[in-house]
C-alpha cells in the first residue's frame, strides 16, 4: 500500500523556492540542488502550474528559477504575470535558458522583470549561490517594503490622539469619493467640535485639554463600524468618513458617540466629572454626481457652524 507523507506548510529556514520547468530531469536536478542546502521546494511543468502554485501558497516565496522555453505560457509571460500579483511581485526571478536560444529569451525575460539568468547546462554550486543571493533580495525587498508601510501609517497619524489626521482625511475621502462613483454608493461626513473646549484649556491647562482630546478619540473609535475612518481635523475638531452610509446612517453614529459621552463622562484630574459635549455638521452625498470632495466638506462645515450658532452640543444636517 502507499502512503503519501505531505510535508508541513512551514517556513524553511533557508527559504522558498518555486522550480518551473518543462522538463522533469531539469526541474528534479535543480530541486535536489537546493534541497541539499536545506531550501523548501515546490515544483510547476509549466507556467500555468507555476501560477497555480504561487496563488495556492501560505508562506513568502523568496525565489523562483524559471525556464525560459515551455510550451503553452512561457518563462517571459510567467516573469510578467507574477509582476502583476502582488504577493510575488516583488520575487526575484532566476531565469534558465540554454545557450542555443540565449539571448533574445534572456533580454526579454530581464526585460520583463527577472533578476538574473544563467544557461543550461549550469554549474549546481553556481546555481545555488546565485539563488542564494537573489533570496537575500527578496527578503530584503520585503523588510523594506513592511517599513515603508509602517511608515506611512504613521505619517497618515495624529501621535496625541491615535485618530488619522487631516492629511489622511483628504486622501481617504478623495478615495471615497471615487469609490462610491463607482458603486453608485452614498457616503457620509460628520464633522464635529467639542464645546467650550478653550474654556476647559484656559481653566484646567493644556496638558488637561490633551487627556480630554485622546478621551474623546477613544469614545469616537468605540462606536465606528468596521469601514468607518475617524481623523483629528484641527485642534478640537475631528471628522469621521463613513462610506455607505446615509443621512440617516450618520446620524446613528452621531447618536451612539453621544450616549458614550454621556455613559462615561470625562473624569478631571482635580476629580470631578463632566460629560464632555460637541457640535456636529453632517453632509452626505449620494452616488455620481453630487459627489465633489470639496462640497461635501464645505457643506457639513456649514452645517458645523450652524450647530455652533444654534447653540451648540447638537448636530445639523446640510
Ligand atoms: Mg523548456
Amino acid at each position: 500500500m502507499l502512503s503519501v507523507i505531505v510535508a508541513p506548510e512551514q517556513p524553511s529556514e533557508r527559504g522558498l523556492i518555486l522550480v518551473v520547468d518543462d522538463d522533469a530531469s531539469t526541474r528534479t536536478l535543480v530541486s535536489r540542488w537546493l534541497q541539499k542546502e536545506g531550501y523548501e521546494v515546490r515544483e510547476a511543468p509549466s507556467g500555468e502550474g507555476a501560477l497555480e502554485v504561487v496563488a495556492a501558497l501560505t508562506t513568502p516565496l523568496d525565489c523562483v528559477v524559471l525556464d525560459v522555453m515551455m510550451p503553452g505560457m512561457n518563462g517571459v509571460e510567467v516573469v510578467q504575470r507574477l509582476r502583476g500579483i502582488p504577493a510575488v511581485a516583488d520575487v526575484s526571478v532566476l531565469l534558465l535558458t540554454a545557450h542555443a536560444t540565449g539571448d533574445e529569451d534572456v533580454v526579454a525575460g530581464m526585460d520583463a522583470g527577472a533578476s538574473d539568468y544563467m544557461f543550461k547546462p549550469f554549474s549546481g554550486p553556481v546555481m545555488v549561490a546565485r539563488v542564494r543571493a537573489l533570496c537575500r533580495r527578496t527578503q530584503h525587498a520585503r523588510e523594506l517594503k513592511a517599513k515603508l508601510l509602517e511608515a506611512e501609517e504613521h505619517a497618515a497619524i495624529d501621535p496625541l490622539t491615535n485618530l488619522y489626521n487631516r492629511r489622511q482625511f483628504e486622501r481617504t475621502l478623495t478615495e471615497e469619493a471615487a469609490r462610491a462613483r463607482r458603486h453608485q454608493s452614498p457616503c457620509a461626513i460628520l464633522l464635529g467640535d467639542l464645546d467650550y473646549f478653550k474654556t476647559i484649556n484656559d481653566t484646567h491647562g493644556h496638558a488637561e485639554g490633551d487627556r480630554v482630546l485622546t478621551y474623546f478619540s477613544s469614545k469616537v473609535q468605540s462606536i465606528l463600524r468596521g469601514e468607518d475612518r475617524a481623523f483629528r481635523y484641527g485642534g478640537e475638531e475631528f471628522a469621521v468618513i463613513l462610506p455607505g452610509a446615509d443621512v440617516e446612517g450618520a446620524l446613528r453614529v452621531d447618536r451612539r458617540l453621544r450616549e458614550a459621552l454621556a455613559r462615561d463622562p470625562y473624569v478631571f484630574a482635580k476629580g470631578h466629572s463632566n460629560v464632555i459635549n460637541y457640535s456636529a455638521g453632517i453632509a452626505c452625498a449620494q452616488g455620481a454626481s453630487d459627489f465633489t470632495f470639496k462640497g461635501i466638506v464645505e457643506d457639513a462645515d456649514r452645517a458645523l457652524y450652524a450647530a455652533k450658532r444654534n447653540g451648540r452640543n447638537r448636530t445639523e444636517l446640510a
